[in-house]
């Protein structure tokens, strides 16, 4: 069986108060059939580690490469793990744009974060145009291999497909579009990692995931959460898509 996640990314958002939305996630107990995980920005971690206590996962947005050293303003995968995280986001797609990772970049910090003993939630995702020329599971084939290092098991690694077009805009690909890149990506796992890894990992779909739409996506095959951003800052928005995922 592989594990359900349904993974709320808070981006740059939230200072204290928005612990408030965290409670009231927690006060709503533990789905039966999925687990949770919430990344808060790094300043937040520890005290949401207090709040979500063992009902809720709590999960970075990112890490260095490095295990320490002169590198100011970042987060090594120990600190992370030592304010209480489990989990950590690394080549989000935001994460690529902005401090132009590239898939090298995304695999030594996922080694990193492995041996700080961190699951990565690894992600991949087309852009619009790579969509419209008909590339998307080359650049997904080619993100899988470049992004995630040897030695993944469905224990350490859970992959986010999240086509770059649908992240914060509203837009969401077909289920038959997520269908074929879940069948894909679990094809290349299993393939690269053995049958037994490759049909443990657990796949999320991340891109405009809403209470609306949350049932459909997650009755498409290979499926098995999402990563949510907007939806993921409140906790009846939330709840709903967890409730979806539980039932699914
Ligand atoms: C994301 O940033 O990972 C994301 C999926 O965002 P949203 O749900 O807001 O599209």
């Amino acid at each position: 069986m592989r594990r359900k996640l349904a993974a709320g990314n808070w981006k740059m958002n939230g200072t204290a108060a928005a612990l408030a939305e965290l409670e009231t996630l927690t006060a709503k107990g533990a789905p039966e059939n999925a687990q949770v995980l919430i990344c808060p920005p790094s300043t937040l971690i520890s005290r949401a580690k207090d709040v979500a206590g063992d009902i809720i996962s709590i999960g970075g947005q990112d890490c260095h490469a490095n295990q320490s050293g002169a590198h100011t303003g970042d987060v090594s995968a120990e600190m992370l793990k030592d304010a209480g995280a489990t989990h950590v986001i690394l080549g989000h797609s935001e994460r690529r744009e902005d401090h132009n990772e590239r898939d090298e970049d995304v695999r030594i910090k996922a080694k990193t974060a492995w041996d700080a003993g961190l699951v990565t939630v690894i992600c991949v995702g087309e852009s619009l145009s790579e969509r419209e020329a008909d590339n998307t599971l080359d650049i997904i084939g080619g993100q899988l291999a470049g992004s995630i290092p040897d030695g993944a098991t469905g224990e350490n690694l859970v992959v986010a497909y999240e086509p770059i077009w649908a992240i914060g805009t509203g837009k969401v690909p077909t289920l038959s579009q997520i269908g074929d890149v879940h069948d894909f990506m679990r094809a290349r796992l299993e393939r690269r990692f053995g049958e037994g890894v490759g049909r443990t990992v657990p796949l999320l779909y991340g891109g405009s995931v809403k209470p609306g739409n949350a049932p459909e996506i997650f009755a498409v095959s290979n499926v098995d959460g999402a990563l949510v951003g907007g939806a993921s800052l409140k906790a009846n928005d939330f709840g709903a898509i967890i409730a979806a995922l539980d039932a699914s």
